[in-house]
Protein backbone atom coordinates (compact mmCIF):
# COMPACT_ATOMS: atom_id res chain seq x y z
CA UNK A 1 0.00 0.00 0.00
CA UNK A 2 2.87 2.51 0.99
CA UNK A 3 4.66 1.94 -2.47
CA UNK A 4 1.28 3.00 -4.56
CA UNK A 5 0.37 5.80 -3.21
CA UNK A 6 3.91 7.06 -3.00
CA UNK A 7 3.97 5.96 -6.87
CA UNK A 8 1.13 7.90 -7.18
CA UNK A 9 2.54 10.92 -5.42
CA UNK A 10 5.32 10.93 -7.38
CA UNK A 11 3.88 10.76 -10.84
CA UNK A 12 1.21 13.49 -9.68
CA UNK A 13 3.45 16.13 -7.54
CA UNK A 14 6.61 15.92 -10.03
CA UNK A 15 7.55 19.31 -9.02
CA UNK A 16 8.85 18.04 -5.09
CA UNK A 17 11.45 15.53 -4.64
CA UNK A 18 10.13 12.36 -2.26
CA UNK A 19 13.25 11.08 -0.41
CA UNK A 20 13.22 8.43 2.28
CA UNK A 21 14.29 9.84 5.70
CA UNK A 22 14.36 9.13 9.43
CA UNK A 23 10.75 10.89 9.65
CA UNK A 24 7.82 13.11 8.00
CA UNK A 25 9.72 16.96 7.18
CA UNK A 26 8.69 19.27 4.04
CA UNK A 27 12.15 20.61 3.43
CA UNK A 28 11.09 24.03 1.68
CA UNK A 29 11.22 24.73 -1.42
CA UNK A 30 10.99 21.04 -3.10
CA UNK A 31 11.72 18.09 -0.72
CA UNK A 32 9.42 15.99 1.28
CA UNK A 33 11.50 13.40 3.36
CA UNK A 34 9.20 10.51 4.50
CA UNK A 35 9.40 7.42 6.54
CA UNK A 36 8.35 4.30 4.83
CA UNK A 37 7.86 2.21 7.86
CA UNK A 38 5.50 4.57 9.31
CA UNK A 39 1.98 3.28 10.45
CA UNK A 40 0.31 6.36 9.54
CA UNK A 41 2.47 6.69 6.21
CA UNK A 42 -1.07 7.74 4.07
CA UNK A 43 -1.56 10.83 6.69
CA UNK A 44 1.75 12.07 7.61
CA UNK A 45 2.85 11.91 3.72
CA UNK A 46 -0.05 13.73 3.20
CA UNK A 47 0.37 16.50 5.37
CA UNK A 48 3.74 17.17 4.47
CA UNK A 49 2.68 17.36 0.44
CA UNK A 50 0.42 20.09 2.16
CA UNK A 51 2.95 22.44 3.35
CA UNK A 52 4.74 21.86 0.27
CA UNK A 53 1.66 22.59 -1.74
CA UNK A 54 1.19 25.99 0.18
CA UNK A 55 4.70 26.95 0.09
CA UNK A 56 5.27 26.90 3.72
CA UNK A 57 9.19 27.97 4.43
CA UNK A 58 9.46 29.65 7.91
CA UNK A 59 7.34 31.82 10.50
CA UNK A 60 8.27 34.27 12.69
CA UNK A 61 5.44 33.98 15.67
CA UNK A 62 4.13 30.62 17.01
CA UNK A 63 0.28 31.32 16.10
CA UNK A 64 1.80 31.50 12.70
CA UNK A 65 2.90 28.10 13.42
CA UNK A 66 0.04 26.35 14.30
CA UNK A 67 -2.10 27.64 12.00
CA UNK A 68 0.45 26.65 8.81
CA UNK A 69 -0.51 23.03 10.75
CA UNK A 70 -3.79 23.37 10.27
CA UNK A 71 -3.58 24.58 7.34
CA UNK A 72 -1.54 21.71 5.96
CA UNK A 73 -3.58 19.24 7.63
CA UNK A 74 -6.68 21.07 5.04
CA UNK A 75 -4.62 20.16 2.36
CA UNK A 76 -4.20 17.10 3.20
CA UNK A 77 -7.41 16.43 3.97
CA UNK A 78 -8.12 18.08 0.20
CA UNK A 79 -5.48 15.39 -1.11
CA UNK A 80 -7.05 12.86 0.30
CA UNK A 81 -10.78 13.10 -0.95
CA UNK A 82 -9.07 13.24 -4.67
CA UNK A 83 -7.29 10.24 -4.09
CA UNK A 84 -9.68 8.07 -2.18
CA UNK A 85 -7.02 7.42 0.82
CA UNK A 86 -8.73 8.41 4.30
CA UNK A 87 -6.78 10.90 6.79
CA UNK A 88 -6.47 9.63 10.27
CA UNK A 89 -8.69 12.22 12.39
CA UNK A 90 -7.04 11.43 15.72
CA UNK A 91 -3.74 11.92 14.12
CA UNK A 92 -4.68 15.29 13.05
CA UNK A 93 -6.31 16.04 16.44
CA UNK A 94 -3.04 14.71 18.26
CA UNK A 95 -0.87 16.41 16.27
CA UNK A 96 -2.67 19.77 16.28
CA UNK A 97 -3.10 19.40 20.32
CA UNK A 98 0.67 18.83 20.68
CA UNK A 99 1.23 22.28 18.79
CA UNK A 100 -1.23 23.65 20.93
CA UNK A 101 0.57 22.64 24.27
CA UNK A 102 3.84 23.34 22.58
CA UNK A 103 2.12 27.28 22.28
CA UNK A 104 1.32 27.26 25.92
CA UNK A 105 4.24 26.22 27.60
CA UNK A 106 6.31 28.52 25.59
CA UNK A 107 3.83 31.54 26.12
CA UNK A 108 4.33 30.42 29.88
CA UNK A 109 5.75 33.71 31.87
CA UNK A 110 9.09 31.17 33.70
CA UNK A 111 8.57 34.37 36.34
CA UNK A 112 5.05 34.69 37.08
CA UNK A 113 3.12 31.68 35.14
CA UNK A 114 1.10 34.17 33.43
CA UNK A 115 0.94 34.30 29.48
CA UNK A 116 2.96 36.23 27.77
CA UNK A 117 2.36 37.81 23.86
CA UNK A 118 3.95 37.64 21.06
CA UNK A 119 5.14 40.51 18.84
CA UNK A 120 5.67 40.02 14.93
CA UNK A 121 9.55 39.97 15.80
CA UNK A 122 8.42 36.57 17.63
CA UNK A 123 9.53 38.11 21.03
CA UNK A 124 7.45 37.70 24.01
CA UNK A 125 6.58 39.88 26.60
CA UNK A 126 4.99 39.66 29.90
CA UNK A 127 2.46 42.01 30.81
CA UNK A 128 3.38 41.51 34.64
CA UNK A 129 7.22 41.66 34.96
CA UNK A 130 7.59 44.00 31.39
CA UNK A 131 6.70 47.55 32.21
ZN1 LIG B 1 3.40 19.94 9.74
ZN1 LIG C 1 5.86 37.40 34.19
Amino acid sequence: MVDTLLETLKKTYIEFNFRAGKRFLFRFPKTIYFDPNDPEFDSLILHELGHAILKHNNYTTDIERLKMERAAWDEAEKIADSLGVKINKNLVEDDLDSYRNWLHQRSKCKKCGLTRYQTPDGKYHCPNCER
